[in-house]
């Protein structure tokens, strides 16, 4: 079974905040703009909720990648 993790582009994210919005258990805009991840890991459970955070981005910060088990 796959797992994935979550990168950060943080030279593309321009603190919006669309991602915690849609997952804010996982982000965290803090006051200054910087992108808090909590969690970086992806399971299978939590796969469908990290895409859309992912999709919704609008300066394209978000990627997930297949890590090794
Ligand atoms: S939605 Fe994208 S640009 Fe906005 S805070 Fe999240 S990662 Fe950064």
């Amino acid at each position: 079974m796959a797992t994935r993790q979550i990168v950060v582009d943080r030279g593309r994210c321009t603190g919006i905040g669309i991602c915690e919005s849609i997952s804010p258990d996982r982000f965290e805009v803090a006051d200054d703009g910087t992108l808090i991840l909590h969690d970086d890991i992806v399971t299978d459970a939590g796969r469908s909720e990290a895409e859309a955070a992912v999709a919704g981005c609008p300066a394209i910060a978000l990627s997930l990648q297949e890590i090794e088990e």
